[in-house]
C-alpha cells in the first residue's frame, strides 16, 4: 500500500475507480449498522442484574446511621454511597454529594445554579456579568457544549493534545480574561478521543492564575474505572494538586455509575470542597428533598467498595476489548499504510476518535451513511456542531456486536479512503 499523498494523479484515478465498486457493491448489501451510540450493550447491562435482587425489605429499613432509607430527608446521599463515591473520586466522604441517576443532570444544574446564583467566591450571579464565557476542549463532549449555548455563554475552542488541553493556551487565555468562568475536562479515557490529562497538565490546571475569582474545572470524570487494557492510564488527583496550591474551591468533579451498572437507573456524584458544597447545599434542598436511597443502597450492597467496583469492571472489558480492538485492527490495517487519518489508541473509555484529511469527515460521514452505517454526525464533537478543519469523527465501538463492527468497519474504512482520494484530486 503507497500513502495516497505519493500517489501520482493516474494512480489515485485508478484507486478511486476500485473504491467506487466496492462500494457500490457495500449499497447492495442493505446494510444496516450503528457506530454511533455511546451507550453499553444489552449483555452489560445483564453484568448487574444481580443488583435488581440484592436488597431486603429489612435492609432498607436502616442505612448506616440508622436512617430509614424509604422515608424522606439525606440530601447529599446515604454515608455508605459517599463512602464509596469518595474512594472512586479519591476525595473524602464529605466532599460528596450523591444525586440522581445522570451526572449530565448534575453539571447542567451546577451551570444553572452558577447562571442564577453564582459560585460560593462570585462577586455576581453569572447572569448579571456582561458576557460568560468558557473554555471547550476540542474534540469533546457534545452534551457538555449544548448545556454552555443553551444558557448563551460564549464557547472557546482549545485543542487537545496527547498530554490533555493544549495548556499554554488555556493558561493565557484564563489569566488575561475574567468573562472566561470554567472549562470543559473530560480527564481520563476523554470522550471522544479517549486521552488521559498527564500529570503536568493536572499540575498546571492546579497552579494557573485565573482572572476570574470564581473560575470552575469541571472535571468530567465519567470514565475514571473503565479500563480497557492490562496497562491502564493513571490520572493525577486534581483535588489534592489544588489543595497544595489553595486553590481547591474551583474544583467541581462529577462521574455516575450510568456505564457501571444502569444508565437508565445508575447513581450519579458530585464532588467539591465542603466550603462550595455547603453553598450549594442550601440552593438543592429548595429543589428537593433528597433522592432515591433505595437505589443509593442497592449500589453499596452490590458492588460493597471500590474493589466491588473494580472486578465489576474487569467484566465489561471482557465484554468491550475485543471490539475496541476489532476497530483498532482495521483502522491499522486499512487506513494506517496510506497516512490519511490519525488516531489514539485509548487504554479505556467508550469512544475512538479519527482525524480525517482536512475537509473530508462530513463526506466520511454522509459515505457510511447512504450505504446503511449510522456514525454520530460530522462536527458533533465541536462547540455549535462546528469542526473547523472538518476531520473529526467519533466512533462508538460498544454497542453493535463485534460481527457488526468488523462489517461497519470495513465500510468506514472505505469511505476514509474513499474520500481521501477525491480530496486530494479535487
Ligand atoms: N460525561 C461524559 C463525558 C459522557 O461521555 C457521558 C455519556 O456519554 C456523560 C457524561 C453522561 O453521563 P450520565 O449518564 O451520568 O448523565
Amino acid at each position: 500500500m503507497i500513502p495516497y499523498q505519493k500517489m501520482t494523479k493516474e494512480e489515485l484515478l485508478k484507486e478511486q475507480a476500485v473504491l467506487q465498486s466496492a462500494y457500490k457493491e457495500f449499497q447492495g448489501r442493505g446494510l444496516k449498522l450503528d457506530m454511533s451510540r455511546g451507550k453499553p450493550a444489552p449483555n452489560q447491562l445483564d453484568l448487574s442484574m444481580g443488583m435488581l435482587d440484592v436488597l431486603t425489605s429489612q435492609d432498607v429499613l436502616a442505612c448506616e446511621d440508622g436512617l430509614d432509607a424509604r422515608n424522606y430527608g439525606l440530601l447529599d446521599g446515604i454515608p455508605e454511597a459517599k463512602e464509596l463515591y469518595a474512594e472512586i473520586l479519591e476525595v473524602s466522604p464529605d466532599e460528596v454529594i450523591i444525586g440522581g441517576n445522570s451526572s449530565l443532570n448534575m453539571m447542567y444544574d451546577t451551570i444553572v445554579r452558577a447562571m442564577q446564583f453564582g459560585f460560593v467566591d462570585s462577586p455576581r450571579p453569572w447572569k448579571d456579568e456582561k458576557t460568560v464565557k468558557c473554555l471547550c476542549p476540542v474534540p469533546g463532549y457534545d452534551r457538555h457544549f449544548a448545556i454552555s449555548e443553551l444558557f448563551g455563554i460564549e464557547m472557546i475552542n482549545v485543542p487537545m493534545t496527547p498530554a490533555g488541553p493544549d495548556m499554554d493556551l488555556v493558561e493565557k487565555l484564563a489569566a488575561e480574561d475574567e468573562s472566561i468562568k470554567f472549562i470543559w475536562c473530560v480527564p481520563m479515557y476523554s470522550n471522544p478521543q479517549g486521552i488521559t490529562y498527564s500529570d503536568e497538565t493536572v499540575a498546571r490546571f492546579a497552579s494557573m492564575k485565573t482572572a476570574a475569582p470564581d473560575f470552575k474545572i469541571i472535571w468530567d470524570n465519567a470514565y475514571c474505572v473503565h479500563h480497557l487494557t492490562d496497562t491502564p492510564d493513571r490520572l493525577m488527583n486534581l483535588m489534592d494538586a489544588c489543595k497544595k496550591q489553595g486553590t481547591e474551591d474551583r474544583v467541581f468533579i462529577f462521574a455516575s455509575m450510568s456505564k457501571i451498572s444502569f444508565p437508565g437507573a445508575g447513581i450519579a456524584a458530585m464532588a467539591a470542597t465542603k466550603h462550595n458544597l455547603d453553598f450549594v447545599k442550601q440552593q438543592m434542598s429548595i429543589q428537593t428533598i433528597g433522592f432515591d436511597k433505595i437505589k443509593q443502597l442497592r449500589h453499596v450492597k452490590y458492588f460493597k467498595n471500590i474493589d466491588g467496583v473494580k472486578a465489576h469492571m474487569q467484566k465489561h472489558r471482557e465484554i468491550l476489548e475485543p471490539k475496541f480492538n476489532a476497530v483498532l485492527k482495521k483502522l491499522d490495517e486499512e487506513i494506517k499504510p496510506l497516512e490519511i487519518a490519525e488516531w489514539h489508541a485509548p487504554n479505556g473509555g467508550y469512544f475512538i476518535s479519527l482525524d480525517t484529511m482536512d475537509g473530508c469527515a462530513k463526506r466520511v460521514v454522509g459515505l457510511c451513511k447512504e450505504a446503511g452505517a449510522v456514525m454520530t454526525g460530522a462536527g458533533a464533537t465541536y462547540p455549535y456542531g462546528k469542526d473547523p478543519q472538518d476531520r473529526n469523527i467519533r466512533i462508538a465501538p460498544t454497542y453493535p456486536s463485534v460481527s457488526e463492527l468488523d462489517q461497519a468497519m470495513e465500510l468506514f474504512c472505505l469511505c476514509v479512503r474513499l474520500a481521501s482520494v477525491e480530496k486530494l484530486l479535487s
